[in-house]
C-alpha cells in the first residue's frame, strides 16, 4: 500500500526568532541519504514538511521557510516543502514582507503550499486584512493549511475564539476555488467542518495526532467515530494522514510512522465497526494513506 504523510514538521524544531536555522548544515547529523533510507524504511513515498511561524504573539518558529527549502532542495523527489506565515505584523497590519518572501519561497525555491496558524498569532482566518495571503495562494495555485482546531496546554497562547471553524466558511464563499487543509479534522468541532466540506469541493482535511502521536495523547476511538461521520457526509476521500511529527530524530519519525500507520492498517476498521459503522474498504485506506492528499497537492 502506498504512504505518504501528509502533514509533518520534520527537522523543523522550536525556536526563537531571532535564532532560526536557514540551512540543513545547522541540523546536526542531516543525511539526505539517511533521509531517503528512513522513508523507504517507513514505506513512505513521500513526506510533507512545513514551517511554523509564532512570531507575532510568542517570538517564535518551527524552523524556517529558508530551511524548508533547503530541506527540498537536498531530497526534491521525497519531500513536500511548504512555508509559513502570520499575515498580520506586530502591529496588527498585513505582513508584506512575509508577503513577498511567500510569492519569491514558491516562485523561486519550489516550495509547494502554505501553512497559517490563527490561534497561535490571534487573528481570524476572515479577517479581510488576511486576505492578500488567500489571493497569492490562488496566484501561485498552491494549497493552504490552517490550525483551526484545539490546542493542549496554556489557553492564553491559542484562544479558541480563533479556531473556530465557522469563520473558514466566508472563505470558501470568498475564495471558492482555494484549496484547504483543516487540520486535525477541525476537533473539537469535526461535525461542523464535515459539514463546510459537504458543499466544499476543495476542503480536506487531516487526521494528525489522532492515533498514536510521538508527544501527547491519541484519540483513536475518536478517530474511528470521524471518520464514519466523514463517510456519513460523503467526503471520506478528502481526508488522509499525517505525523505530525516536530524533530529532527529520523529514528523516532519512523518508528511514529510505523505505529500510526500500523493501527490505521490493521485497528482502525474494527473500531469503526465498533461504532456501527462499515469497516474501510482497501480503496478508502489507500485514499486515507495516500492517494486523497496527492489530489489536495495536484500530484
Ligand atoms: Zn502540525
Amino acid at each position: 500500500m502506498k504512504l505518504v504523510d501528509g502533514h509533518s514538521h520534520l527537522f523543523h524544531a522550536p525556536a526563537s526568532a531571532d535564532n532560526l536555522k536557514i540551512g540543513v548544515s545547522e541540523i546536526e547529523g542531516f543525511d539526505a541519504a539517511l533521509l531517503v533510507q528512513t522513508l523507504d524504511q517507513a514505506g513512505l513515498s513521500l513526506v510533507q514538511t512545513m514551517p511554523q511561524e509564532m512570531s507575532r504573539i510568542q517570538d517564535r518558529w518551527l524552523g524556517s521557510n529558508p530551511l524548508s527549502a533547503d530541506i527540498a532542495r537536498c531530497v526534491p523527489d521525497r519531500v513536500v516543502a511548504f512555508a509559513g506565515a502570520e499575515p498580520l505584523d506586530r502591529f496588527d497590519a498585513l505582513n508584506r514582507a512575509r508577503l513577498k518572501e511567500i510569492e519569491r519561497a514558491v516562485r523561486e525555491t519550489g516550495l509547494k503550499g502554505l501553512l497559517l496558524t490563527p490561534p497561535y498569532g490571534h487573528y481570524y482566518s476572515n479577517d479581510r486584512r488576511v486576505y492578500p495571503f488567500y489571493e497569492l495562494a490562488m496566484e501561485l495555485d498552491i494549497p493552504v493549511y490552517f490550525h483551526h482546531s484545539h490546542m493542549f496546554g496554556d489557553p492564553k497562547r491559542c484562544p479558541l475564539k480563533y479556531a473556530r471553524i465557522w469563520l473558514l466558511d466566508d472563505l470558501v464563499i470568498d475564495f471558492p476555488e482555494l484549496r484547504i487543509n483543516v487540520e486535525h479534522m477541525g476537533y473539537p468541532w469535526t461535525e461542523e467542518l464535515l459539514a463546510i466540506m459537504s458543499r466544499s469541493p476543495n476542503v480536506y482535511t487531516d487526521i494528525a495526532m489522532f492515533v498514536a502521536p510521538y508527544v501527547g495523547r491519541g484519540r483513536p476511538l475518536l478517530l474511528a467515530r470521524n471518520l464514519g461521520m466523514a463517510g456519513e457526509y460523503g467526503v471520506l476521500d478528502r481526508v488522509f494522514y499525517g505525523s505530525d511529527y516536530v524533530g529532527e530524530s529520523l529514528r523516532e519519525y519512523r518508528d511514529l510512522i510505523q505505529r500510526e500507520t500500523g493501527h490505521i492498517l490493521n485497528k482502525l476498521s474494527g473500531d469503526m465497526e465498533r461504532f456501527g459503522y462499515p469497516p474501510l474498504t482497501p480503496q478508502e485506506q489507500q485514499g486515507l494513506l495516500a492517494d486523497n492528499v496527492l489530489r489536495l497537492w495536484k500530484r
